[in-house]
């Protein structure tokens, strides 16, 4: 399989034919007034194959034209490469991948991990060297996040673009729930982030969000809430599952042990991997079509739950070596007092029902794409193991052992997320006329979705071993950052971080 590099092999034919003159090198961080990618592979965020090569030429934020350089498109004299005038920067994509900006529709930005201080560049960083161009924040500091948002978008911070959901929090009254929904309306915010929310309450502010114009993104945990309410009360996108499952259980309650306690971390958790095998299979179809008919978008984050199935991998993944920062490497030591630090005791029969687990959650999330449900991707990192960036990454291979086509992994990561997050006339898709997030890719990633990590892969080429892939360029909004640089800088803040 790792023979066939038919694409680059046109596009490098189509290199030599039309030489490109006078080449200027994109400068990190800086938007020049023209970009043009040549000669690049791409796939789109819309489920279509790859396909190209094409030249991109972006103007400012925008992508402005995507010119086919193929060899019908050129004999049909429909095509004419676009030419690069003084100021234009350009990027040899010979070889090379290009797709839309990954979006993380679930993450976190954090500044602190157990109250121990932790720089925000450090997870902005690894997002953009991850190919990650937009995130949906769905639970931090607030007002931090709304000046991060800010920042990122007049360019002034070193970012993704920033999609802040506040958590809802936990009115008492429907009063009380009507003020909450009106104060984050008030302060600019893009959707309200749900978690452990009572019935009553979930129903008023649904109904009042969806007059605001604010999506939902509800956590639906095993609470007195379950996927039924979405389905009724109109939430956006479902984050996570048990809810899913907890709605097919015929008793209406897992059976869980006496001795249970939902707070006890060790408890939920360990109980958690016997909650899909509750759900009765006919049951959860009604779930599913209900969802799908009522459009209430699915965004699993598989890759929080790994070490869960498998918790020495999670424990050793190879980029904690040199990018894992000393705050966040202290958090995810067990200790009851850090969300999601929960292992303690975990046997070889937790790791058994949690594989049996993921059998049925994949096959469920696989179910309910093929009946037309929306599915999107998200990390959440910065819990359990699971590092900013590289965990999105992870959730797509994990997308992928679910059953998805890769072509379908990279479309959930991307147009997907954006029409969960209302972006899908601007974000999302390597198309003329939407924002300028794109990832030039060292690799072929419907060949291998590993070549997208920054720490790379390693292949054999004419006999020789050769260390390849990552992204090695992120543009978001119109700006080139470098892949390797952000990782260099990285790097060298958790080497220094390390010495105290
Ligand atoms: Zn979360």
């Amino acid at each position: 399989m790792l023979v066939s590099r038919s694409p680059a092999s046109l596009a490098l034919l189509i290199a030599a034919a039309a030489s490109v003159a006078g080449q200027t090198a994109p400068t990190h961080g800086v938007r020049p007034a023209r970009l043009i990618i040549r000669n690049a592979t791409v796939v789109d965020g819309n489920g279509t194959p790859a396909k190209g090569p094409f030249d991109i030429v972006v103007e400012g934020n925008t992508i402005a034209q995507v010119v086919p350089l193929d060899p019908v498109a050129t004999s049909r004299g429909t095509s004419r490469r676009p030419r690069a005038d003084a100021g234009t920067v350009e990027i040899d994509a010979t070889g090379k991948y290009v797709l839309p900006g990954l979006i993380n529709a679930h993450a976190h930005l954090q500044d602190e991990r157990g109250g121990v201080p932790q720089p925000i560049q450090y997870e902005l960083d690894i997002w953009l060297a991850c190919g990650i161009t937009t995130v949906r924040d769905v639970g931090s500091d607030t007002k931090k996040a709304l000046a991060w948002r800010e920042a990122s978008a007049n360019g002034t911070l070193v970012a993704p673009r920033i999609l802040v959901y506040p958590q809802f929090g936990r009115p008492t009254n429907a009063d009380s729930a009507l003020a909450r929904v009106h104060a984050i309306k008030a302060m600019g915010a893009d959707g309200i982030k749900l978690l452990g929310i009572d019935r009553d309450i979930m129903q008023v502010m649904e109904a009042e969000a969806h007059k605001e114009g604010l999506r939902v993104a509800h956590h639906v945990g095993v609470e007195e809430t379950n996927a039924w309410d979405d389905i009724h009360f109109g939430t956006t996108s479902i984050e996570h599952w048990y809810g899913i499952p907890d709605a097919a259980i015929p008793d209406g309650v897992q059976n869980f042990p006496s001795y249970y306690n939902y707070n006890n971390e060790t408890d939920r958790f360990r109980w958690a991997g016997h909650l899909w095998r509750e759900a009765d299979p006919a049951r959860l179809q009604m779930v599913l079509d209900s969802m799908v008919a009522r459009h209430v978008a699915w965004v699993p984050t598989f890759d929080i739950y790994e070490a869960s199935r498998d918790l020495q991998r999670a424990r050793t993944q190879p980029w904690f070596a040199d990018y894992l920062y000393p705050a966040l490497e202290e958090y995810f030591r067990p200790d009851p007092k850090n969300h999601g630090s929960y292992f303690f005791g975990w046997t070889s029969t937790d790791e058994t029902f949690w594989k049996e687990n993921y059998r049925i959650w994949m096959a469920a999330v696989r179910d309910f794409e093929r009946k037309g449900g929306l599915v999107g991707a998200g990390d959440d990192a910065g819990f359990i193991y699971e590092m900013y960036g590289f965990g999105l990454l992870r959730e797509l291979e994990l997308h992928q052992e679910a059953g998805f086509n890769p072509i379908k992994v990279i479309q959930h990561a991307t147009f997907n997320n954006a029409r969960i997050l209302g972006k899908e006339a601007e974000l999302g898709r390597v198309r003329q006329g939407f924002k300028a997030d794109l990832i030039v890719v060292d690799g072929n990633p419907l060949e291998n979705l590993k070549v997208l990590y920054p720490t790379g892969v390693d292949e054999i080429r004419d006999g020789q071993a050769v260390h390849t892939g990552g992204v090695l360029w992120t543009i978001k909004d119109g700006i080139p950052y470098s892949g390797p640089r952000l990782m260099a800088e990285v790097k060298a803040m958790v080497a220094k971080a390390r010495e105290r």
